[in-house]
């Protein structure tokens, strides 16, 4: 184990947000592992809730869940997925953390009796998170601020990070400005100036970036690097362009091409090495890029209207099909739309259908119709979570014949509550951070389909849910032929159905997207993907429409 003190790197991002900083820290980290080191990736973000579970999808996307249950940025999941390593509590802070935090301290009497301050208190509880790693044994730690240079939200981060920089010394430290060239198309330029100012007002809080990455359409020219360089104080060689790519998955080739690797190396004085091995990663970017057939899956859900709010389904497809040399193209369908009487319109084009997870009552019913679309058409059907819990109702509803089987969390008095409030979440009323959340261990029962996917008796995945399926109603099902592959060994809860009968037919009710990776696809999700092929392949062979609407 390394025991010398970690080496930083912030990056922090200037002129406009969404410019990636996620993935350009995960491709970072990466390349980085190439080298050989350990790397580890923190998330810094400035807003005020204390995590993101609280937080409607719609306003920061997924919320992604650690081993140790932890409720994160969905940056997060790009680090696990670039770099397979897991993250937990300590990778991500918010300033609702570091002020709860202090503020606690205040209360407990802490402070002796000082005025407690933005400097040095919320700026030592912000450092403290970022050296709270540094046991861990990593070589490299990136630290990544959320929001834009110049936010009033930012201001106490940039200021550890300028405190860090100070107290860690010559060499141990670097920032990373990730900043946007927008192109102006009727001057026909590429231009610096956003950029610049960016560059200062980072300064002014006394902070020299070491490296620009720069975000472009356009390849930079040399005269635009020195521009840069001249400008903002930095070497030419450390203006790094960031050009549009077609995966997020090709970032770290571009980068490493540009030499973001080596000049990050040269500034912390870590030595390179000569050659980096990225072959199986640039193999798994051509799969991607160049697919030998397309699928399409519906997942059918309710935060359509952004795609990030099902971030690590999406990359879930996008590993196992290429696992399967497969574009899986995924449609987003807004359950409200759909009812028993259009699912064959909507739903009879895809090859499989996925039932997404979610929280309360809009659009339950369209769910549930899609299950029971799925079942009744022998289509391959994954429900997550909410998803598995959609299907046991239909089930319910359509197989046993009852007709108000429902979930508690939707029809309190129904009077088949096949979905229930766990005992443990009864008296529970505060809302963030108390649902079952983190990694527990599944059974998986022999013979069953789960059993063979995933090879082994016992997997461990990752929950976040209240509600659970009613084991008082296993009898009923198992009669009717739903078969139970998955349970919880200490408290027997189900975590996994399915119906012997059909194509592939799975429920879960904890949530594989989590832990799918680049280097390690998630089974479920590639075992899913090829029966959603040979469906495909059935189709075709019978001459049946595969057409689905661009
Ligand atoms: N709303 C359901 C519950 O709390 C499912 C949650 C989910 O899909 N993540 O149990």
């Amino acid at each position: 184990m390394n025991t010398a003190a970690p080496k930083y790197i912030f990056v922090t991002g200037g002129v406009t947000s969404s410019l990636g900083k996620g993935i350009l820290c995960a491709s970072l980290g990466r390349l980085l592992q190439a080298h050989g080191y350990r790397v580890s990736i923190v998330k810094l973000d400035p807003y005020i809730n204390v995590d993101p579970g609280t937080l409607n999808p719609y306003e920061h996307g997924e919320c992604y869940v650690t081993e140790d249950g932890a409720e994160t940025d969905l940056d997060l999941g790009h680090y696990e997925r670039f770099l397979n390593i897991r993250t937990s509590a300590k990778n991500n802070a918010t300033t609702g953390q570091v002020y709860w935090e202090v503020i606690q301290r205040e209360r407990r009497g802490d402070f002796l009796g000082k005025t407690v301050q933005v400097i040095p208190h919320i700026t030592d509880e912000i450092k403290r998170r970022i050296y709270q790693l540094a046991p861990d044994g990593y070589d490299i730690i990136i630290i990544e601020i959320g929001g834009t240079v110049g936010d009033i939200e930012s201001l106490p981060f940039i200021e550890a990070l300028r405190q860090v920089k100070h107290e860690q010394g010559e060499g141990q430290v670097i920032t990373l400005h990730l900043t946007l060239i927008p192109y102006l198309k009727t001057a026909e330029e590429l231009k610096t100036k956003p950029t610049q100012h960016s560059v200062k007002e980072l300064l002014q809080s006394g902070v020299q970036p070491e490296v620009l990455v720069c975000r472009t359409e356009k390849p930079l020219t040399q005269s635009i690097r020195e521009k840069l360089a001249l400008f903002c104080n930095v070497s030419p060689e450390a203006v790094i362009e960031a050009i549009d790519c077609d995966t997020i998955y090709e970032v770290p080739l571009r980068l490493q091409k540009e030499g973001l690797d080596r000049v990050t190396l040269r500034h912390l004085n870590l030595p390179a090495r000569d050659t980096i091995d990225m072959e199986q990663w640039a193999h798994f970017v051509g799969r991607i890029k160049n697919p030998v057939r397309e699928i399409n899956i519906a997942l059918i859900g309710k935060y359509t209207a952004l795609p990030d709010a099902y971030k690590s389904i999406a990359e879930a497809f996008v590993h196992a099909g290429a696992h399967h040399e497969t574009r899986v193209r995924l449609h987003y369908l807004a359950s409200e739309s759909l009812t028993d009487a259009n699912a064959d319109i909507r739903l009879h084009p895809f090859d499989a259908l996925l039932i997404a997870p979610g929280f309360g009552d809009r659009g339950i019913e369209g769910k549930i119709a899609a299950a029971r679309y799925g079942r009744e058409q022998n289509i391959p059907m994954l429900g997550i979570c909410l998803g598995m819990q959609c299907a046991v109702i239909e089930f319910a509803r359509h197989v046993i014949g009852w007709e108000q089987a429902h979930s508690t969390e939707f029809e309190p008095m129904t009077p088949y509550p096949v979905i229930d409030l766990m005992e443990s979440q009864k008296q529970i009323t505060d809302k963030g951070g108390t649902m079952r959340l983190g990694a527990y261990e599944c059974v998986l029962e022999p013979d069953s389909l789960l059993r063979r996917i995933y090879g082994k008796e016992a997997v461990r995945e990752r929950h976040r849910h209240r509600f659970e399926f009613n084991n008082q109603y296993l009898d009923a099902f198992q009669q009717h032929g739903m078969r139970f592959s998955g349970r919880n060994p200490q408290t027997n809860l189900i975590e996994a159905v399915e119906l012997p009968g059909h194509r592939w037919f799975v429920g879960v009710q904890f949530h594989p997207e989590y832990r799918s990776t680049v280097a390690e696809p998630h089974p479920l999700f590639i075992d899913f993907v090829r029966a959603a092929i040979e469906y495909a392949e059935t189709k075709q062979a019978v001459g049946q429409s595969n057409a689905v609407e661009k």
